[in-house]
């Protein structure tokens, strides 16, 4: 074994020549940032560019990728990873950053929720496809360029332009247990005190649906963050993706930079989006961070003269994480989402 190692070491020494860090056509040399498009082709539609930022370190060490705008009316990452690449050297780091500002140009630009203009959720269709649709193929080429090349990840998210949010991240438990602890503790290391425990995202690579989810399968520990909502940039909600995002960086290792990590949050172990059953004008009777009961009413959808259509109700005890908060209610979108808080710590 000793000998083995040794080899190991021996071999690994004579091939660490310094090597770029290459990211689509862009390539950034060790201690050098390169910030550029990653192009995404036409295909059966137009393709788009993502604008992506690498921060390839002087030193080796981990790859973090911190993806922004998945969702086109999610702003506060947008507005947050400018100034985290402010902050970082890559002359002092150990280690590499990948910022993608902007996941999902077409959407951004748009100003739409949910999907993009393909009527496709980028946040559903991963790992995505060659020849597919406009968000198969930017998930395609975020999947090969971004999340292949990358050891961790952080998805950051926040309500979208109908939606008011508290701020949580979710812990996902994938069933690899060295995966999943490495991602708990970027999930405290990211700050927010509220955390969703979710184990039912899916476990074929080929359907990962999720970017966070095709990082985990891959063996690449993630986490998806929420902070903002309702379309706004209010400095708190900004502040805490940029924090978040910097102390995931201290706490892998690449930079020296401010550690906001969380040691006893609350955990949800229990949660469910409730949805439209029909489509109307959605009346919520409640509002963010409000504690609910079983059978709580949390909102109505009426038809557009008034009847009632559907009552909400809480489905069980909890707290209120997101309300839509806006009128539009779609058959089959949520209205609410509802977490069942965890007496200490979930299992692991
Ligand atoms: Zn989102």
């Amino acid at each position: 074994m000793r000998a083995f190692l040794l080899a190991f070491i021996v071999s690994a020494a004579q091939v660490t020549e310094p090597s770029p860090l290459v990211v689509g056509t862009l390539s950034a040399a060790p201690g050098r940032t390169v910030s550029g498009w990653l192009e995404v082709p036409d295909g059966v539609d137009p393709g788009t560019r993502i604008p992506v930022s690498v921060v390839h370190g002087a030193r080796p060490g981990p790859v973090l990728a911190l993806v922004a705008g998945t969702h086109g009316y999610e702003y506060t990452s947008v507005v947050a990873l400018p100034r985290v690449l402010a902050r970082l050297d890559p002359q002092r780091m150990a280690g590499s950053v990948i910022l993608v500002h902007m996941a999902n140009p077409p959407a951004f630009y748009g100003r739409r929720i949910y999907y993009g203009p393909d009527g496709k959720n980028l946040n559903r269709v991963y790992p995505g496809k060659a020849d597919g649709t406009q968000s198969e193929r930017i998930a395609f080429v975020l999947t090969r360029e971004v999340i292949d090349k990358a050891t961790h990840l952080v998805d950051m998210h926040c309500g979208d332009g109908n939606e008011s949010l508290r701020p949580y991240s979710y812990w996902q438990v994938s069933g690899n247990p060295a995966v999943d602890e490495a991602s708990r503790q970027m999930v405290l290391a990211f700050g927010l005190d509220h955390v969703v425990v979710d184990r039912e995202r899916p476990k074929d690579p080929a359907k990962s649906a999720y970017t966070s989810n095709t990082a985990v399968l891959r063996g690449k520990p993630a986490l998806t963050a929420e902070s903002g909502g309702m379309g706004l940039t209010d400095e708190a909600s900004v502040a805490a993706q940029e924090a978040g995002a910097l102390s995931v960086i201290a706490h892998l290792g690449i930079a020296d930079t401010p550690s906001v990590k969380v040691d006893n949050p609350v955990w949800f172990d229990r949660s469910e989006v409730l949805r439209a059953a029909a489509t109307g004008v959605w009346h919520p009777a409640v509002e963010k961070m409000q504690t609910v009961a079983a059978g709580t009413l949390l909102g109505r959808v009426h038809d557009p003269f008034g009847k009632v259509l559907q009552e909400v109700r809480a489905p069980f005890a909890g707290e209120v994480l997101y309300v839509v908060a806006t009128p539009p209610a779609t058959e089959g979108e949520p209205l609410a989402f509802v977490a069942h808080r965890l007496d200490g710590e979930p299992a692991r």
